[in-house]
């Protein structure tokens, strides 16, 4: 009988245990992808998100064509669409590959349950992580929480391989079940915000293979001292292809292998390992969501749920912060950045984050919801640990009371202007000494560089100083009431 392997965030055919396991079985190999947007509970994908899913089907389903398969593409509860695609090919099994989303568990239990049922024979595994999170115990026998210990850990492990799918053909069903076009789930945006996203991405299998392949070649050498310049081309860029599973940690630490091999040593520099342990917080991030399931929405460190936020009357603060119209040029680039091409450099979403929980005192949730539907490399791990470390609520926080100071960390990593320049045009003419604190420059410098404060370039919406007080002082009155 046929087997239906059933894509979710694992959109390659290489590194597939799911499909490599499909194949073995023997038998027609149906592959599905279903939109069901209730499974995802509280986080159904956001809109940039979308954007990178439609593009991604589309370059699995040309994939699929070339080894004489398709794309089943479906709408709706996964259950109802899998019991129909069951019925409809006469398929005995059902395979996929695990996701760690708490909402997503839950689904996933129920889906299995009930096609085990009725007879399927139904399996799930492991394409997305090096070690899935069950698996990773401290000494104590529980989950870490504390990520150095977490990754001295896992590397003492026996590194997961790449599972290598051979088959040039994958063999088709007698005949289709039904399908809608991938147009039909109506993915893309309806207002042209996603212009920018053309020019900086390429979404899909091959497009992940070229850029790591790059990375390593090119980048990665110079990866520990150029990846906190934003302005650089210095950075894997690897995050949504990793999130939508187009390549896998299997697949790159078989490259940086590879890599090894040819210079005698693996990794083969400093910068391959840093980028190595990088990866490895994608792992953490993974392990903490699974264990603490509560944290997308509560703070792991329970004292902070009674943090005395600002007001905001009128969410005037919040919409400059969108915007990027904060007059902080480092946060304002950052925020374009992201509005432009669905990504932001990991420097700036930690000042971005900082400034918006710290200077302007807002909840961390209203970020990460923001960055939920702007990123297109939105993954609820990766995003719950990095808005809870800027928080300074989370597991392995940054500490509370480290108010990342929006002009020194653009005059630091930002020195030459590049990045600012790139996505604050209206900045493009002021001179270095002024670009991060333009409202420091004298009246005629402004002028000459055609910069009019709260005409075409915000004043700063907080004053750094009285801010970063008013933070330390919220912090302080919490440590007080405990
Ligand atoms: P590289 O520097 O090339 O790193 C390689 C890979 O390692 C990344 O692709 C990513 O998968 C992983 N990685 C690197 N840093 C981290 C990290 N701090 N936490 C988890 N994984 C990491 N990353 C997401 O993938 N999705 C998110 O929704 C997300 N939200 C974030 C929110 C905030 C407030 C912060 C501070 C960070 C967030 N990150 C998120 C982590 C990080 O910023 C991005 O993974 C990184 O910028 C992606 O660029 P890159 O692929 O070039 O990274």
């Amino acid at each position: 009988s046929s087997t239906i392997i059933w894509f979710r965030q694992d959109l390659r055919l290489q590194d597939n245990a799911a499909l490599q396991a499909a194949l073995e079985r023997g038998g027609a190999v149906v592959p599905v992808y279903i939109l069901d947007e209730e499974g995802e509970g509280r986080w159904p994908m956001g809109g940039a998100s979308r954007w990178w899913l439609h593009q991604s089907l589309k370059a699995l389903d040309a994939s699929l064509k070339e080894r004489g398969s398709r794309l089943v593409v479906a709408q709706g509860k996964s259950l109802e669409v899998l019991r129909k695609l069951v019925k409809e090919t006469g398929a005995g099994a059902v395979y996929w590959n695990r996701r760690y989303e708490p909402a997503v568990i839950a689904r996933d239990k129920v889906v299995k349950a009930s096609l085990a049922e009725h007879g399927l024979e139904v399996k799930s595994f492991n394409s997305a992580l090096l070690n899935e999170p069950h698996t990773i115990v401290n000494k104590a026998g529980g989950p870490f929480q504390v990520f150095t210990p977490y990754w001295r850990h896992c590397l003492s492990l026996e590194t997961a391989e790449e599972v290598v799918v051979k088959a040039k053909t994958f063999p088709a069903p007698e005949r289709w079940p039904e399908s809608v076009e991938i147009e039909a789930l109506a993915l893309l945006p309806t207002i042209p915000w996603d212009a920018g996203f053309y020019a900086a991405w390429t979404p899909g299998e091959a497009g992940a293979k070229k850029r790591l392949g790059y990375f390593l070649k090119k980048l990665a050498a110079d990866y520990g001292e150029q990846r906190d310049l934003p302005g650089v081309d210095g950075v894997s860029r690897l995050s949504p292809h990793l999130h939508f599973g187009e390549i896998g940690p299997r697949q790159i630490w078989a490259a940086a292998r590879a890599q090894g091999k040819e210079s005698g040593v693996f990794p083969a520099n400093a910068g391959v390992q840093t980028f190595l342990k990088e990866v490895g917080w994608r792992e953490f991030a993974h392990h903490l969501l699974y264990h603490f399931p509560k944290t997308p929405v509560q703070p792991l460190r329970e004292e902070f749920a009674e943090f005395p936020w600002a007001s905001d009357p009128g969410g005037k603060k919040l919409k400059a912060w969108k915007r990027g119209l904060t007059g902080y040029p480092i946060v304002d680039a950052g925020m374009r950045q992201l509005w432009a091409t669905g990504w932001m450099h990991n420097r700036v979403r930690m000042v971005v984050a900082s400034f918006l929980v710290k200077h302007l005192r807002l909840s961390w949730t209203h970020g990460a919801e923001w960055f939920w539907d702007t990123l297109v490399d939105a993954d609820l791990a990766s995003n719950t640990l990095g808005w809870q470390w800027s928080a300074g609520c989370g597991a392995d926080a940054a500490p509370y009371f480290r108010v990342f100071a929006p002009v020194l960390q653009g005059v630091k990593f930002d020195g030459g202007g590049e990045y600012v320049r790139q996505w604050v045009p209206e900045l493009a003419k002021m001179p270095d000494a002024f670009l991060h604190a333009p409202w420091e420059a004298p009246e005629e410098v402004r002028l000459k560089a055609g910069v009019r404060l709260g005409e075409n370039y915000p004043a700063p919406v907080v004053d750094h100083k009285t801010a970063r007080d008013a933070a330390l002082e919220a912090f302080k009155a919490l440590k007080a009431e405990r």
